[in-house]
């Protein structure tokens, strides 16, 4: 007889407001074998609030190598189990990314049980562009890591999503500014869905001048605007385009770089690429 894999929940739980736990978080939390918590001491009130039995089994960074494998096991044999982190979506700056890989490469079911995340409601009361964005985390604290960050948000053409520990705000905002950023809209979204929730809105350089002051209290979430298209005219295109041809690059690449670097109508790119 084979006995039919069990099922790896993964489940957002709130990121402050405690309402924020959906009906089928709490129902699939009741009925899994075990809850894996990153830390099971701050997750056991939440299970007791919503009368949930199930053992709390501690899944962290610290110990994802060595009982990932263990838990696939088990997820085979039968049992089910729900993924929380400590707060919002797991995964999300969060363990779990390596024992839903695990769950998948061995054939069980990995459903998600959307919830909050700070990334998602910091962007939607943001007010910036939430169509196209990219999502960095937390930036490395220092070296080529960060610079490299750094400077692909301040060439970033979309919206920038980035988690951030409050002592470092003004710093990474600096950073940003003097990356080229300085002059674009950012929103600082604060302690969100808790009593003092605030977003406060200006230009990345105001911000940074601002928090390099004063750290902001509790958690935040940054959100920085796309960089604006260049606008160049059409004499500064040609020059552009015949540079471009000079460093070997093909006609057909250059028309690539005019319309999506420069923003150039496709028919003028493609004019000037080939002059
Ligand atoms: N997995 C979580 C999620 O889905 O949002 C994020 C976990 S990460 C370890 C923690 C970071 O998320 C914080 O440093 C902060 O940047 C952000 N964050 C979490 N809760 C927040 C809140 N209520 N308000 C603002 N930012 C929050």
């Amino acid at each position: 007889m084979t006995v039919a894999a069990g099922t790896l929940f993964v489940v957002s739980t709130p990121i402050g407001n405690l309402g924020d736990l959906s009906e089928r978080a709490i129902a699939t939390l009741r009925s899994v074998n075990a809850v894996l918590a990153e830390d099971t001491r701050h997750s056991r009130p939440l299970l007791e609030r919503h009368g949930v039995a199930a053992k709390l089994v501690a899944y962290h960074e610290h110990n994802e190598a060595k009982t990932t494998p263990l838990l696939v096991a088990r997820l085979v044999g039968g049992e089910s189990f729900a993924l929380i982190s400590d707060a919002g979506t797991p995964l999300i700056s969060d363990p779990g990314s390596r024992l839903v890989r695990a769950a998948i490469d061995a054939g069980v079911v990995v459903a998600p049980v959307p919830g909050a995340s700070a990334l998602l409601a910091a962007l939607v009361g943001s007010g910036l562009d939430a169509e196209r964005f990219t999502f960095f985390g937390f930036l490395a604290r220092k070296g080529r890591a960060r610079t490299e960050a750094v400077a692909a948000i301040g060439a970033l053409a979309h919206t920038a999503v980035l988690y951030e520990a409050p002592a470092r705000v003004g710093e990474t905002l600096a950073d940003l500014a003097t990356a080229g950023a300085g002059d674009r809209q950012a929103v600082v979204a604060r302690e969100l869905t808790k009593q003092f929730e605030e977003f406060r809105r200006g230009t990345v350089r105001v911000l940074a001048e601002s928090y390099m002051n004063e750290a902001p209290r509790g958690e935040v979430v940054l959100v920085i605007a796309g960089a604006e298209p260049m606008v160049l005219d059409e004499d500064a295109l040609r020059i552009r385009a015949r540079a471009l041809r000079a460093d070997g690059l093909s006609a057909r690449d250059v028309v690539r770089v005019l319309t999506e670097e420069a923003q150039a109508p496709r028919n003028l790119a493609y004019r000037l690429a080939h002059e």
